[in-house]
């Protein structure tokens, strides 16, 4: 029996926690949902809720046909958001694993960020600080989120093209940013990476001839890391 209730949780045939919240961090009935909205204590995850407007969406004429702002000056709008945010947090709080920003139009969903850093310690820190911060003349509401992984929260046949549900879909529908931003923000990094692991690398090298046992240390972190990501992450079930 429990399972099976461990193998329902957060699917549509759970009956007592609510899916939508547990796979999107966020669901259209809020706090008046008839399941559970399982809070996370903790999390790599946290969301800033409605915080990106879409300058497109308040541009639009009466008849809905005419916007005032182009596709090339909204997606310029959207990357230097998304590029201020991410470089904040990463300031502020530590490193950023993946940052997402919702195109829906839903209530829940519009201009929700979802920042997933590496490590949790600074997702808390984070929402502590951000929920005493404006944003565009507007309080910031930041949580801790449930979505860890974003194929699971994300809009399959938005992805296809597909979705006839359009900016109402309860599913993420995620806004891209420019490829020359991406290969910025997470080009960089994969490099910062690399040189990270040399610089590891050479570090036991040095200690390995010293002592003799040097090169197991850097590889034995990594993989007591992965073993607590895992167990964090069973511990959620
Ligand atoms: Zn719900
Ligand atoms: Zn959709």
């Amino acid at each position: 029996m429990a399972e099976y209730l461990a193998s329902i949780f957060g699917t549509e045939k759970d009956k007592v926690n609510c899916s939508f919240y547990f796979k999107i961090g966020a669901c259209r009935h809020g706090d008046r949902c008839s399941r559970l909205h399982n809070k996370p204590t903790f999390s790599q995850t946290i969301a800033l809720l409605n915080i990106y407007r879409n300058p497109q969406n308040s541009a639009q004429s009466a008849d809905g046909l005419h916007c005032a702002v182009s596709d090339v000056e909204m997606q310029e709008h959207y990357d230097q958001f998304f590029e201020e945010v991410f470089a904040e947090m990463e300031e502020k709080y530590g490193e950023v694993e993946e940052m997402n920003v919702c195109d829906n139009l839903g209530d829940h969903l519009v201009g929700n960020v979802y920042v997933k850093f590496r490590r949790e310690e600074d997702a808390e820190k984070a929402v502590m600080d951000l929920n005493n911060r404006w944003f565009n003349a507007q309080a910031v509401h930041a949580e801790l989120s449930p979505v860890t992984d974003f194929r699971e929260a994300c809009c399959r046949q938005y992805e296809m093209g597909e979705c006839t549900r359009g900016g109402f879909c309860n599913f993420m529908h995620l806004k891209p940013i420019s490829r020359e931003l991406r290969r910025e923000l997470y080009g960089r990094r994969r490099k910062r990476h690399r040189s990270r692991s040399r610089e590891r690398r050479s570090r036991s090298k040095e200690r390995g001839r010293g002592g003799g046992v040097g090169g197991g240390v850097g590889r034995d972190g990594g993989r007591e890391r992965r073993r607590s990501r895992d167990r964090e992450r069973s511990g959620r079930f």
